[in-house]
């Protein structure tokens, strides 16, 4: 029986050998009316019929592109739906195959591939764009396993995987066509990337493959010298095989098994990998004679087993048993080494037909093989591997349709995400930037701002997804925010952010305390440097405190009355016998607007320089200030106890926020009128929403920079001036 791999130009280890003749233009009509024959022999005509309107489509899509052949565009995607009607793939998988370029090269948006083709091809085709975007991402060589885990991950579907590597079979092939660097390039990615992504889904044959072409084009010297010498040894060799190739065929029907023995030609990849690596000359490495036996079940390949090693004395130690054990990908086989005529070593691969299938086409054996007998025994095969393959927590039994096992999450906890660098960084699932820019560096964390996620603007919140490119804005001082820990996601970016708003909470806290504190006894005629510290050991002791230290620091985090230390100190004070009291005026404390854990400016009124202000010192929130007339401090008074004298420094060099409102008339322009009147006015603007009204005005919500109360006033005086401008006012929500 010949595997229907072969057929499809895989299996056959001689069909490997890869002529190097020069491109002839392709044929459409001719590849068309295989592929449509290929599609009858296994699907059903409505199935046809869609799949040929998507090459319709495709076509029109494509039409005016060219391959670096010359050949017109579509011959590419049909090529990549051919080889995977070669492996039966479903009627979805084909029709995503032959769009699979139309998003990224003809810009036709994923909801008309939904609309025409319905979700599941959108679905496909959306999934393949994905990792083609991400394959245009720069990164550093040894970073290939991440990277096969990040498009594995992206992949969600196995029929991604399946059309990205028939589409990477076909570039191979085609490879010719474009410019030698691109070429070698393209020739190591296969090597590093897609070559063991086909090997760990155990699509054996497309593995070797890839690897051959690659090798071709990366090492085309000793390429050549190697097939010239593989042709040249197969003269001397075929002696030696026929003999042993007959012993075999006779050998084993006397025994009364039924077997297919065939010769196995090393590939040149393999073979130049077995010089390089184990230090042997071309003939030591070709000297080595592969055969494969192929029985009918699991019992036959141990009693085959046992005749070959009646027939040829078994080399000790290189019996391997992948049948009891098999290997990640699912592989099953007998491997042993003999010693044949001429003592030259024979190496034999004895498996059943059902292995030989999941060994040659592995994932794709699934479709490949559905109408076969051997289809109890090759599903739960299949299926096991999958299982193995995507590492299914819970292994819930045989009854899973196999399809729900095609759509998974292969790498559920991990999101694999690229530094601008190109470098790949593995973070835990739901991770956001602000983990990424801990997990870079500690430092890069605590400075972080802002983010471009693939070159936008983004909240630092955002959750980052496979494939994303991640860049940290970072500031000159380190300022972790209390609300990142409500969102991060990775331990680290957690203890390191709590690590520091401690550290800074008790500094910031204590600095804020002895402010307030100094207040509120200068406001009673005292100083805070009159305190002796027999005064302070006294009432530390008393209200059952750690330290001084400690008392100032729960005074500026608002856990203690500053008024109540204040006038206990000053009672102490006078026990001890302390100068009266002096009538002095309070004095406030000053705001240069430098927000921090201890001391920050309201978000309700937004206070610029100039503005009258008032500090509420809360629990938990520290010292927060707000303009004199606002809202939200004047509802509840009976935290009057709370307010704290609070004044502007003097010359303060920073922008702060500030929203106004302008309402204008509705006429053509305006609007760029208005912000280059703002720039004009040296201030940035940080955010603008408009209030969409079909009528005559519009209303302008701007949040803007300025520098305290004059610049707004300023900007304010310039923006009446423009005509269309109604009113303007400042916004304090
Ligand atoms: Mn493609």
């Amino acid at each position: 029986m010949t595997p229907p791999l072969a057929a499809a130009g895989f299996a056959n280890d001689e069909a490997v050998l890869i002529p190097m003749e020069m491109h002839s233009p392709v044929d459409l009509a001719d590849d068309l009316e295989r592929f449509r024959n290929k599609l009858t022999s296994y699907l059903k005509p409505d199935e046809v019929a869609r799949i040929e309107s998507a090459y319709v489509f495709g076509n029109a899509a494509h039409l005016g592109q060219f391959r670096s052949s010359g050949d017109p565009y579509i011959s590419h995607p049909l090529a990549v739906a051919d080889t995977l009607a070669d492996w039966h793939l479903d009627a979805q998988a084909l029709t995503a195959a032959l769009l699979h370029d139309v998003m990224e090269d003809s810009a036709v948006p994923k909801q008309e591939i939904a609309e025409k083709f319905g979700k599941a091809v959108a679905d496909l085709v959306d999934g393949v764009s994905k990792i083609d975007r991400i394959e245009n991402q720069s990164f550093e060589e040894a970073q290939a396993e991440n990277f096969r885990k990040m498009l594995l991950a992206m992949a969600r579907d196995v029929r991604v995987i399946l059309i990205k590597l028939s589409d990477r079979l076909h570039n191979m092939r085609t490879l010719g066509a474009v410019p030698p660097h691109k070429r070698r390039r393209v020739a190591r990615e296969t090597l590093d990337i897609y070559a063991p992504i086909a090997n760990r889904l155990g699509l054996n044959a497309l593995y070797r493959q890839l690897q051959e072409l690659a090798f071709r084009h990366l090492r085309p010297l000793r390429y050549r010298v190697l097939e010239k010498a593989v042709k040249r040894a197969r003269g001397n060799r075929r002696q030696v095989v026929d003999k042993i190739m007959e012993a075999l065929r006779l050998r084993l029907p006397e025994a009364g098994i039924e077997a297919e023995v065939m010769g196995r030609e090393k590939h040149l990849y393999s073979i130049y990998r077995k010089m390089r690596q184990k230090h042997l000359s071309f003939s030591q490495v070709l000297d080595i004679y592969g055969f494969r036996v192929i029985v009918k079940d699991t019992p036959t390949c141990y009693l085959a087993l046992g005749v070959l090693h009646g027939l040829y004395k078994p080399v000790p130690g290189k019996f391997k048993d992948y049948i009891a054990i098999p290997k990640a990908n699912g592989y099953q086989s007998l491997h042993s080494t003999l010693i044949g005529p001429y003592g030259t070593p024979v190496e034999v691969q004895i498996r059943s037909h059902a292995m030989h299938h999941i060994a040659e086409s592995g994932v794709a054996s699934h479709w490949l093989y559905k109408d076969e007998t051997a289809l109890d025994e090759l599903q739960k095969k299949t299926h096991k591997w999958l299982k193995s393959l995507i590492e299914l927590q819970s292994a819930s039994g045989d009854s899973t349709e196999f399809l729900e096992n095609v759509k998974v999450d292969l790498f559920p906890d991990e999101v694999y995400v690229f530094t601008p660098l190109g470098k790949i960084l593995v973070l835990p699932r739901g991770s956001t930037a602000v983990d990424f820019a801990y997990m870079v560096h500690t430092d890069i964390g605590n400075r972080c701002v802002a983010c471009r996620i693939n070159f936008e603007m983004m909240p630092l919140r955002t959750e980052l997804r496979n494939g994303d490119r991640v860049e940290i804005i970072t500031a000159d001082l380190p300022n972790p925010n209390p609300t990142w820990l409500s969102y991060v996601k990775s331990s680290k970016a957690r203890a390191q952010i709590r690590h520091f708003l401690k550290t800074q909470q008790t500094d910031e806290s204590m600095a804020l305390g002895e402010r307030l504190l100094g207040q509120a006894l200068h406001g009673l005629g005292v100083e805070l440097d009159d305190l002796s510290n027999a005064v302070w050991d006294r009432f530390v002791r008393g209200c059952g405190a750690k330290s001084k230290h400690a008392v100032l620091t729960d005074i500026g985090l608002g856990k203690r009355h500053t008024a109540i230390v204040a006038r206990q100190l000053v009672a102490d004070r006078q026990l001890e016998g302390g100068v009266p009291l002096k009538n002095k005026r309070q004095v406030s404390i000053l705001v240069n607007g430098d927000d921090g854990v201890a001391m920050q400016l309201a978000k309700c009124c937004r206070p610029i320089p100039g503005d009258p202000i008032v500090g509420i010192i809360r629990k938990g929130q520290g010292l927060v200030i707000h303009t004199h007339d606002c809202r939200s401090i004047g509802k509840s008074g009976h935290e009057r106890d709370n307010w704290v004298d609070v004044d502007w420094a003097q010359g303060i060099e920073r922008f702060f926020e500030v929203n106004i409102r302008i309402v204008t008339e509705n006429r053509r322009g305006v609007l760029a009128k208005i912000t280059s009147e703002i720039a004009a006015g040296g201030s940035d603007i940080q955010n603008v929403s408009i209030e969409n009204d079909p009528g005559r005005y519009t209303t302008l919500n701007f949040t803007l920079q300025v520098t305290s109360r004059i610049h707004l006033a300023r900007i304010m005086r310039g923006l009446r001036r423009i005509t269309e401008v109604v009113r303007i006012t400042r916004t304090k929500d």
